[in-house]
């Protein structure tokens, strides 16, 4: 059984062409431990709708940033397909409740990493982002995003210098254009769990890491809904 926590919706604003920056604010949010790369779940369905139960409630967002004064900020993709957490997104307003489960995940920072190496797509960056900012000024870190086109890029100064790649474009091949350290790092693999695939067997097969220096967390797959 899942706890849930208590906040208001404070602020919305677009923070990409396609992507909603939503602030949530309230008391238990002043005291909340917050590991950057970590993520929440979202209730987006009403729970009193069979259909939101036919379509899952629950979806997962990554923290973009959180203050001890008491908020969290999500960013949220506004995608063609538009399931119940881009249709939660494009419709919630300043002061509307929300319920979120407490922070979890592994995609956080290995602290013994030589370097960092982080590769995904425009739903990952906010997870880069927000790993980038935790990173020590004197850590190493390469990054590769792909994305629809130059709209969708977060700002530059929140995720840090990562190279932007635009579809029909692939992911594997802006990694593997990347002028990386011969010995391998840590690699951070987030968004389509195809990509993130494809990727990671780059890194393995033609580069020579082992599996235990790639941290992979698929955040979405044509067809499938609501992963966790
Ligand atoms: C650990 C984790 C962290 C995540 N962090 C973020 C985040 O910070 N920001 C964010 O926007 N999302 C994030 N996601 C993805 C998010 O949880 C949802 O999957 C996403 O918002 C889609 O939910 P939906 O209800 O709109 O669509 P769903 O009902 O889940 O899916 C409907 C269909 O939409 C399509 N689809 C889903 N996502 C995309 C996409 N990105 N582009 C194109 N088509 C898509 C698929 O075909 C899917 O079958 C994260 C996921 C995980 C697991």
């Amino acid at each position: 059984m899942r706890l849930f926590l208590n906040g208001v919706v404070d602020e919305i604003e677009p923070i990409t062409a396609r992507m909603r920056r939503v602030r949530i604010a309230g008391p238990r949010l002043r005291d909340l431990t917050w590991v950057p790369g970590t993520h929440i779940r979202l209730l987006v369905g009403d729970p009193r709708s069979p259909r939101s139960w036919v379509r899952g409630l629950l979806r997962t967002y990554t923290i973009w940033d959180h203050s001890p004064d008491g908020y969290l900020d999500l960013c949220i993709l506004d995608h063609p397909a538009a399931g119940p957490g881009a249709l939660w997104a494009r419709r919630v307003r300043p002061g509307d409740p929300a319920a979120f489960t407490a922070p979890e995940g592994r995609l956080v920072l290995r602290a013994d990493a030589p370097y960092h190496l982080f590769a995904g797509d425009e739903t990952a960056a906010v997870a880069f982002g927000a790993l980038h900012r935790a990173l020590p000024p004197s850590a190493a870190a390469y990054g590769a995003v792909v994305a629809d086109g130059p709209a969708d890029r977060l700002p530059p100064a929140r995720t840090g210098h990562l190279t932007w790649t635009y579809r029909p474009g692939e992911l594997v091949d802006a990694v593997r254009a990347l002028n990386l350290p011969a010995e391998p790092g840590v690699a951070y693999l987030a968004g389509e769990a195809r990509t993130c695939q494809a990727v990671r067997d780059h890194l393995v097969r033609e580069r020579g890491w082992s599996r235990r220096d790639v941290v992979v967390k698929p955040f979405w797959a044509p067809g499938r809904r609501g992963m966790d």
